[in-house]
Formats: C-alpha cells, structure tokens, sequence
C-alpha cells in the first residue's frame, strides 16, 4: 500500500505530497510548515523589540 494521507474532509485516502485532496478538493495549507511558523514568530518577536527599545 502507497503512503498516504487522511483527508479531514473526505476522510479519504490520497498521496502524501499532495496538496489538494482528489476526492472533494481540499486544500492542504502551509501553516502547519514548521519554518514558516518559526520565521513568522521571530518578524513578531523582532517587530516587538524594535519598538519596545525605541521608547527607551
Ligand atoms: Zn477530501
């Protein structure tokens, strides 16, 4: 049996690398991309900073 993954939707079947679900069309999104979650915390946490030292 191929790798795959479960569907939240269809609780279908489909390829692990896919992006979109064939059976209804559901859409994978890149939030649960671990770099992209990490590097929007740091913008957050750098943005936080710089304003932060700027009242001092
Ligand atoms: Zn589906």
């Amino acid at each position: 049996m191929a790798q795959g993954k479960k569907c939240p939707d269809c609780a279908e079947i489909v390829n692990a690398d896919a992006r979109k679900c064939r059976y209804c069309g559901y859409r994978w999104s890149g939030f649960d991309d671990p770099w992209r979650v990490g590097a929007v915390a740091l913008i957050g946490l750098f943005a936080l900073l710089a304003t932060w030292s700027s009242t001092w």
